[in-house]
C-alpha cells in the first residue's frame, strides 16, 4: 500500500490551513493553520510566507517532508465556476481557468490562487483542485437555473452551483456504508451544519439539489450569513436607509443568521443562552429550525423517496437538541430519532433512528481534508492505470 501522505491545503484571503494524511489509512502525520496572512503587523506577508511558516511547523513537529516522500498536493477551491466538475490536476491552463472565476467568488478564489501558486513553487509532485462546487454540478437544469433573462445568465455564469460539495459527497458515501447499501439504490438527504450551512439531496450518489446558490449566501439560516431572504430587501434597504450594496452584502454576510437574531453565531453559546430563558437565543433557535423542515420537507417532495437523512458539521455532529427539533413532529412522514441513541456523545458514524425506521437517520463526522486527500490520490492512480 502507497503510504506516501498527501498535503491538504486550504488557503483562504488571510489564513491556510494544512493536513499532511495518508488517504488510505488517513492517518494525520501534522496539521495546522497559519492565520492573519498580509494584515497589518503581521510577521506572515503573503502566501509565501504562510508556506515558508507551515514548513517551520513541521520541521518543529519532528515532520521531514523529505522523508515521508510527498505524493502530491490537494488544494480545496472554492468556486469551480461551470468549468469545473471533477478534481483537476493544476497546470499553468487549469490555474488561469481558476483566476478566471475570481469574479464569481472575489472572497475565496484569490487566497486559493495565492497558495496554489506558491506552493507550486515550492513542492516538485502532482498538484490537484478539489472544488467546493463540483460535487453539485449534476444538479438538473431546473434547479440549478435562476429565473431570470436567460442571455443575461448565460452571459455571466449566472447559476446555482452550491458549495459544500466536498463534504456532501463524503458524507453520503460514507451514510451508504454505515447503513450497509449500495450508493447507487439510496436517495439522502444531507444537512452540513457547521459555521456555514447547506443542505443536499442526493440520488444514487448524485447531487440533484442544494441549498446554496450562486454564491454561498443562499439558503439555510447560517452563523453570520441571513439564507434566504426576499431580494427585494436590497432594494428597500437602499431606499429607506440608503445602505450601499457593499453595505448590505457586509449586512447580509457577516451580520445577519443566528448572530443578527441572538448576538451570537456559536452555536453552543446560543444553547447557552437559550437554556438561560434568553428570548433572542429562542427565536434564531426556531428560525433555523423552521429553515432546516422547509428543506427538508421540499428535498423529500423532489426524492419522492428517501432512505437516509444525515447530520454533519460542528452542529449537525454535537447538538442533539438541534436534531431532535428537526425531525420534530415529522413521524408522519417516517421520520423519528431515538432519543437515548440522539443523545449519546459520540465521534464516529451513527444511526440514531430506531431500528427497522423507513428512513434512518444518521449523525457523520464530516473530514473534508481527508476527502480531499482521498479525491486527490484517486485521481493520480487512476492516471497511472
Ligand atoms: P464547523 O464550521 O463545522 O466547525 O462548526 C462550527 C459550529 O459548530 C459552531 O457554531 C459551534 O458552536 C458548533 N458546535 C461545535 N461543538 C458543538 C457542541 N458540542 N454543541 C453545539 N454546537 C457545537
Amino acid at each position: 500500500m502507497n503510504e506516501a501522505p498527501v498535503l491538504v491545503l486550504n488557503a483562504g484571503s488571510s489564513s491556510l490551513k494544512y493536513q499532511l494524511v495518508v488517504p488510505e489509512t488517513a492517518e494525520v502525520q501534522a496539521k495546522g493553520i497559519i492565520e492573519r496572512i498580509g494584515e497589518q503587523g503581521s510577521p506572515i506577508a503573503d502566501h509565501d510566507a504562510a508556506l515558508q511558516a507551515m514548513q517551520d511547523q513541521l520541521v518543529a513537529a519532528d515532520v521531514d517532508l523529505d522523508a515521508v516522500g510527498l505524493r502530491a498536493v490537494g488544494h480545496r477551491v472554492v468556486h469551480g465556476g461551470p468549468e469545473f466538475s471533477d478534481p483537476t490536476i493544476i497546470d499553468d491552463d487549469v490555474l488561469a481557468e481558476i483566476k478566471d472565476l475570481i469574479p464569481l467568488a472575489p472572497l475565496h478564489n484569490p487566497g486559493a490562487v495565492s497558495g496554489i501558486e506558491a506552493a507550486r513553487a515550492e513542492f516538485d509532485v502532482p498538484h490537484v483542485a478539489i472544488f467546493d462546487t463540483a460535487f453539485f454540478s449534476t444538479l438538473p437544469l431546473a434547479a440549478a437555473t435562476y429565473a431570470i433573462p436567460r442571455d443575461l445568465a448565460q452571459k455571466y455564469r449566472i447559476r446555482r452551483y452550491g458549495f459544500h460539495g466536498t463534504s456532501h459527497q463524503f458524507i453520503s458515501r460514507a451514510a451508504a456504508e454505515l447503513v450497509g447499501r449500495d450508493l447507487g439504490e439510496l436517495n439522502q438527504i444531507v444537512l452540513h451544519l457547521g459555521n456555514g450551512c447547506s443542505a443536499s439531496a442526493v440520488r444514487g450518489g448524485v447531487a440533484v439539489e442544494t441549498s446554496m446558490g450562486l454564491t454561498p449566501l443562499q439558503g439555510l439560516v447560517m452563523g453570520t450569513r441571513s439564507g434566504d431572504i426576499d431580494p427585494g430587501l436590497h432594494t428597500f434597504l437602499h431606499n429607506e436607509l440608503g445602505m450601499s450594496i457593499g453595505d448590505i452584502d457586509t449586512l447580509l454576510n457577516k451580520q445577519s443568521g443566528l448572530k443578527g437574531l441572538s448576538g451570537v453565531n456559536d452555536f453552543r453559546e446560543l444553547e447557552q443562552r437559550r437554556a438561560a430563558g434568553d428570548e433572542g437565543a429562542q427565536l434564531a433557535f426556531e428560525v433555523y429550525v423552521h429553515r432546516l423542515k422547509h428543506y427538508v420537507g421540499a428535498y423529500l417532495a423532489l426524492l419522492g423517496r428517501l432512505d437516509v437523512l444525515s447530520f454533519t458539521a460542528g452542529v449537525g455532529e454535537n447538538s442533539p437538541a438541534l436534531r431532535a427539533a428537526v425531525i420534530e413532529g415529522l413521524d408522519g412522514l417516517g421520520f423519528g430519532v431515538d432519543s437515548e441513541l440522539n443523545g449519546e456523545r459520540s465521534t464516529v458514524a451513527r444511526v440514531i433512528s430506531p431500528d427497522r425506521a423507513p428512513i434512518a437517520i444518521a449523525v457523520i463526522p464530516t473530514n473534508e481534508e481527508l476527502a480531499i486527500a482521498r479525491e486527490t490520490a484517486e485521481l493520480l492512480e487512476s492516471r497511472s492505470d
